[in-house]
């Protein structure tokens, strides 16, 4: 018999006696008329003993990919049948989520929530809004999972980045088949995960989806393949039953991202795919002005794979156009 859990969680206005379930919110500040800011978060406390799991969306208020997963899971995961607490955080920056943009647009001091953890007490507004989510976060969470995604501009197949340490990758590999493809993340200075590092925990940030898979029967697949991720990780670590299935094979690498060199249309060369190998050289796509003539070749800037292109043909000279994973070998 596993140990019953004895703790009760209380996260802002959220407190889950053990083997319960609380909705509130952690406050940051009052609105100007008079309303509040406060960061949604549910508390799913298991009736046995196990580990505390964050999960994480829409610190970019335009990847709705993370709500949807963690509505999902909440209507799914209940507290007698789960070791441990789940905290699922929806949205971590309300008033970006409300624009619909990824940062708060009347923030432009502090506008990505994602380069400032853990945030200021005393700081602009998106950095007392991240203030509020880490301190809560930093008290109760083992491990932490920020669920992003390709927002307005991208699609991105499936990517973890993660800090190059043995729980990290233990994190990473736990989300499962199809995760295969893990990436150190280059600085991993100012998101979650670095505060989790930070305070002596693990946090892995995670990338599926984006604006040219919000159709009905695309979103449905990004959000169950999220969500399947969630389930296998909570198998991992024996919060929830069932065993855990893991990917054959995981490479290792990092990113480049590909900037357009001129303006014009963005027109991915034929047979482009995501996640398929690649070499050094390859044609990626072609960027043609208005007249249909090739201005610029986008290609491969070493060995890897494609696993983010821009979502909209239209683009400016220096705006994304491919997120590009350099492979440098099997994780083991
Ligand atoms: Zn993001």
């Amino acid at each position: 018999m596993p140990d019953l859990n004895k703790r009760t969680v209380e996260i802002g206005s959220a407190r889950a006696e053990p083997g319960s379930v609380a909705r509130g919110a952690m406050r940051v500040t009052e609105n100007p008329a008079g309303g509040v800011l406060d960061i949604p978060v549910i508390v799913i406390n298991g009736v046995n003993a196990g580990p505390c799991l964050w999960i994480d969306g829409s610190i970019h208020g335009d990847e709705p990919e993370g709500p949807f997963v963690c509505q999902k899971i909440a209507r799914e995961i209940a507290p007698a049948a789960l070791s441990g607490t789940l905290v699922l955080v929806p949205a971590m920056n309300p008033p970006a989520y409300e624009a619909g943009q990824r940062g708060n647009p009347l923030d432009t001091f502090s506008y990505d929530m994602n380069r400032i953890y853990p945030g200021r007490a005393d700081g602009y507004l998106t950095e007392r809004v991240a203030w509020a989510h880490a301190q809560w976060m930093r008290k109760f969470a083992d491990y932490e999972i920020s669920i992003h995604s390709g927002g307005a501009h991208s699609y991105l197949a499936e990517t973890i980045f993660m800090n190059e340490d043995p729980a990290s990758d233990e994190l990473a590999r736990a989300m499962g088949r199809g995760w295969d493809l893990v990436l150190s993340a280059l600085s991993p200075k100012g998101n979650p995960m670095a505060t989790m590092l930070e305070a002596g925990k693990t946090g892995i940030t995670v990338e599926l989806g984006g604006r040219s898979a919000t159709s009905p029967e695309a979103m449905r697949r990004v959000v169950e393949t999220l969500t399947e991720a969630m389930r296998n990780v909570m198998r991992h670590y024996g919060m929830i039953a069932g065993t855990p299935q893991y990917a054959e094979k995981r490479w290792r690498g990092v990113q480049e991202g590909l900037l357009a060199p001129t303006s014009g249309l963005f027109v991915p060369a034929p047979g482009v795919e995501f996640a398929k190998p690649m070499k050094k050289g390859a044609a990626i796509a072609s960027i043609v002005d208005i007249w249909g003539d090739t201005r610029a070749e986008l290609v491969a800037p070493a060995d890897g794979r494609i696993f983010g292109l821009r979502a909209l043909p239209n683009v400016m000279t220096g705006e994304w156009c491919c997120f590009f994973g350099k492979t440098t070998g099997l994780r083991v």
